[in-house]
């Protein structure tokens, strides 16, 4: 199947490593352009390697508007046109109800919401132009919840409201906006977490038996692959949809 992303520039919060990652380097496979948002140059300039003339990291933490608004500018700058935006940079930070407090949570709130809408704002004018695609990553937690999390699950629950909301605001343009959910993926960010457990190698053995497709973690490399599908032009009349890529870990009998 050719996706016609040759040459296509895409925004991606997030895109040096895990998921991110994954992302920039299956566009670049397809011959579309990445621009990696994310403070994390070392492992940036690994992905760049492969396509250093059509790709490019710009390294910011997304925090304040202006952040995203510079971002999307310079990609501008740079290549002329942006067709795409994945919203994918945050992390689960643990602030809860009875761990956490409003500070607290609304820090949170802010380091995983908030850019996704600043990015969309920002890169709205030239997604016109292109007709372009906008894909959320969200979370399992955003429905199943997790405990001692309400700041990241409230964030990532907004996403997927978002992605309706956004989905319906840009049916005008032909902007299709779809969200991502992964449960389950072996990513550095999930690497740190699992190491909090006394034994990680149990607590991983323990999650993994309860994935129903194969007992094992979702790859970065599947949650990109339909990331990439809703992007191009073969998703052309997908629009507003969750779509869970997690083994049926979510929605599964878990005694199979
Ligand atoms: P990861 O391994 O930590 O990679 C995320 C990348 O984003 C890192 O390079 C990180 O840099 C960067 N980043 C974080 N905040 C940023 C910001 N404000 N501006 C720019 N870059 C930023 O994380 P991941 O596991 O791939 O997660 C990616 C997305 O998938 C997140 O939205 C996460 O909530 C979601 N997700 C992941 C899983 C999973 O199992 N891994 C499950 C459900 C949902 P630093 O490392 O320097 O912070």
């Amino acid at each position: 199947m050719n996706l016609n992303l040759q040459d296509k520039v895409i925004l991606i919060s997030g895109g040096a490593k895990g998921i991110g990652g994954a992302i920039s380097l299956g566009l670049i496979e397809e011959g579309a352009i990445p621009i990696i948002i994310d403070p994390s140059e070392e492992e940036g300039v690994k992905i760049l390697e492969k396509a250093p003339l059509k790709s490019l990291q710009i390294p910011i933490r997304l925090s304040d508007p202006s952040d995203s608004q510079k971002a999307v500018e310079l990609a501008f700058e740079k290549f002329g046109r942006i067709d795409g935006l994945v919203n994918n940079a945050g992390a689960n930070d643990s602030i809860g109800l009875e761990n956490g407090s409003p500070g607290a949570f609304a820090e949170s709130v802010s380091k995983n919401l908030f850019h996704y809408y600043h990015l969309a704002h920002y890169a709205l004018p030239y997604l016109k132009k292109s007709k372009g695609a906008i894909v959320n990553i969200s979370s399992k937690t955003a429905v199943t919840g997790q405990g001692g999390t309400s700041g990241y699950t409230a964030a990532k629950g907004a996403q997927l409201s978002l992605t309706r909301e956004w989905a319906v605001e840009l049916l005008k343009y032909q902007i299709r906006v779809n969200a991502v959910i992964p449960a389950e993926v072996y990513t550095p960010l999930y690497q740190n977490w699992i190491q909090t457990f006394e034994n990680p190698e149990q607590k991983l053995a323990d999650i993994t038996k309860n994935i129903p497709l194969g007992n094992r973690m979702t790859t970065p490399e599947e949650i990109a692959a339909m990331t990439i599908f809703l992007l191009s032009e073969k998703a052309s009349h997908i629009t507003g949809q969750h779509l869970f890529v997690d083994g049926g870990y979510t929605h599964l009998d878990r005694s199979l």
